[in-house]
């Protein structure tokens, strides 16, 4: 299958006050072959030209819309280009994408074990992913999901998550938030200050990390200094 193909906007709907979610359909109408947690590269045209980014794919490969698929986009305020032209996108806008690419996946023999998803942001996307396809087994070791976001209004794809967590015993759903209302009941602060208490040490789960490089590195540094974590057990995708 060709790596570099055509694909057309159907919809774009906001998910908060800076993130949008678009779905997209592959033009030539044959299905996008992908695992859940990898990107695409996109050629989003800006007022500067072509600007190539990736875009983790945030939907799990469906059956039923096999040529379909998802994204979440941050609009990066300072500095931004092809985050900025792609909240502008209306539906039926054509981009080229390349890809699938990436080895942030979950890989059969994982698949078996428990598992710590951690995310920020849009680094929710290739969990959300994940979590589309695994849960559709109501059998399987226990998944855990800490969600870092600025504020309640933040917590992107809340209510499907939340539905998730109200309906499988295999997942739980942990969100900290670092500037909370007073209403706040949850977690508060960065992810990196739970993730000790979120794993079992009788059953060290794989950890999953995404997000900005500052929370990738410190949720890897507390794993492996603090909880003795060997790096063959720790997966993360960066995206700055
Ligand atoms: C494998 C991979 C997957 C990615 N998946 C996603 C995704 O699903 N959703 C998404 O929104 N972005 C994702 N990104 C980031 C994306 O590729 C772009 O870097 C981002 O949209 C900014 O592009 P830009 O052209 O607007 O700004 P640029 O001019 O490229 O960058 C401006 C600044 O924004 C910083 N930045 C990059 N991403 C973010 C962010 N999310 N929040 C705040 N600052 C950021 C950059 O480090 C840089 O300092 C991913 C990156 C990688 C490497």
């Amino acid at each position: 299958m060709q790596s570099q193909r055509t694909v057309e906007l159907v919809e774009a709907k906001a998910l908060s006050s800076g993130v949008k979610a678009f779905v997209f359909r592959m033009l030539d109408g044959a299905p996008l072959d992908y695992a859940a947690g990898q990107w695409l590269n996109f050629d989003v045209a800006t007022e500067a030209g072509v600007a190539r980014r990736a875009y983790s794919i945030a939907s799990a490969p469906d059956p039923e819309h096999p040529d379909r698929f998802e994204i979440a986009v941050t609009r990066v305020e300072e500095g931004g280009v092809a985050s900025i032209a792609l909240h502008e996108l209306a539906a039926g806008a054509r981009i080229e994408v390349d890809g699938p690419h990436g080895f942030f996946t979950r890989e059969d023999a994982a698949r078996a074990l428990p598992a710590l998803l951690v995310a920020t942001g849009t680094g929710v996307c290739p969990m959300r992913a994940m979590l589309q396809d695994e849960l559709r087994n109501a059998e399987g070791p226990p998944l855990r999901l800490l969600f870092g976001c600025r504020s309640e209004a933040d917590v992107l794809f809340r209510s499907e998550l939340e539905a998730w967590a109200a309906t499988s015993p295999r997942f739980s759903l942990h969100v900290t938030l670092s500037r909370p209302g007073e209403a706040w009941t949850g977690l508060r602060g960065y992810v990196q200050r739970h993730v000790p208490s979120l794993i079992d040490p009788a059953a060290k789960p794989h950890v999953y990390i995404c997000g900005l490089t500052k929370m990738v590195t410190e949720v890897r540094r507390v794993l492996k200094d603090d909880l003795g974590y060997d790096r063959k057990m720790i997966h993360s995708e960066r995206y700055d």
